[in-house]
């Protein structure tokens, strides 16, 4: 006989569980324990669902850390009961959840498979559906007896992506993110088509699931823009317990070369302040040292972000932190990939 596969949904907010109330055209929070007459279609599916959900559902744009902890705890308490995991999220911070929950569940053996909607689910138009009946699938997916998906991620429009290396680039269109940096790992068309070389490749098999739930907050995101004085940076720089500081540059790289800039650079990171180099263009990535306008970032020892996405890098310098890793090390373990977020 078959074994069952049993798949956990957590509805954690956002548009996805909407229903449109025909008599009065407002959108209302569904309710989640009845997942299956408001989806019939699910019936159908080859896998048993249970739902659980926030005691309160939240618009993503209020999600924090400690949300994050707990879906973390959700999927930990029910890990050995179920095949697969989808986590219904607002698609707004998504990414930001997605890649904290990839650095926050280490040696997965098992899908996490995140996924939302631009409709309700109660809309007529609705790319809901499609878009949690798939991810149902995805995490369903088996072979030999093995999860084929074992990490996070990001199902939306057709495409599996890897979590940590999305973005969410349209707040209109059904395809609302991309990866611009690594390709989908599994494409929905007339048959799920499983991209195997894709997939996270977990270097020790046997190793159990540990959870780490301490995230470090004291990290902030800095956009390069051309005008930015120097007493805009400066108070940046000395936010006082800032451990962590994500500098979005230009192009490949790049930053001013006046010599307030990168003094205050300097100064900031030769007294302990970790500062992270990260492209703020969409795909690429950062090769310091290529441009004059890098060298001296690479002189003084900035973190290279490499081809990381801004979200995937605020969550990991928050879990890298929230673990205490030795400021020695800190360099050394960010350019090194963990979760496949970065090549
Ligand atoms: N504002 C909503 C949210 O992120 C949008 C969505 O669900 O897609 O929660």
């Amino acid at each position: 006989m078959k074994d069952t596969t049993n798949i956990l949904l957590i509805y954690t907010g956002g548009t996805i569980g909407m229903v449109k109330d025909y008599k009065t055209g407002a959108l209302k929070a569904f309710n989640f324990k009845e997942l299956t007459s408001n989806i019939p279609e699910l019936n159908q599916l080859d896998c048993k669902l249970k739902g659980i959900s926030f005691d309160a559902p939240i618009d993503s744009s209020n999600m924090n850390p400690d949300h994050w902890v707990a879906i973390a705890t959700m999927i930990e308490d029910n890990y050995d009961q179920y095949d697969g995991f989808v986590v219904l999220h607002g698609s707004d911070t998504m990414s930001y959840s997605a890649s904290a929950l990839s650095f926050m569940l280490e040696n997965l053996s098992k899908p996490v498979i995140f996924t939302g909607s631009q409709l309700p689910i109660g809309d007529l138009r609705t790319d809901a559906k499609e878009n949690l009946i798939t991810s149902i699938q995805i995490a369903a997916l088996k072979e030999k007896g093995r999860a084929v998906v074992q990490e996070v991620g990001l199902y939306f429009e057709y495409k599996l992506y890897r979590a940590n290396r999305t973005t969410k680039i349209n707040a209109e269109h059904f395809e609302a993110f991309a990866s611009l940096n690594y390709p989908p790992l599994v494409e929905s068309g007339v048959h799920l088509n499983v991209h195997h070389t894709h997939l996270f490749k977990k270097l020790n098999k046997n190793k159990p699931l540990q959870v780490h739930k301490n995230m470090d907050d004291n990290v902030a995101v800095l956009k390069l823009f051309p005008g930015l004085n120097q007493s805009v940076l400066k108070s940046i720089l000395r936010i006082p317990e800032l451990k962590a500081l994500i500098l979005e540059t230009y192009g490949a790289g790049n930053a001013p070369m006046d010599q307030w800039f990168l003094d205050e650079l300097k100064k900031a990171s030769s007294t302990g302040l970790h500062i992270i180099n990260v492209t703020q263009c969409s795909g690429g990535r950062v090769a310091m040292g290529h441009y004059e306008t890098s060298e001296k970032l690479k002189e003084m020892q900035l973190i290279s972000g490499k081809d990381i996405t801004t979200e995937a890098a605020i969550a990991k310098a928050m879990y890298l932190l929230g673990n205490k890793v030795s400021d020695e090390l800190f360099k050394t373990i960010f350019e090194t990939s963990l979760r496949g977020e970065m090549q």
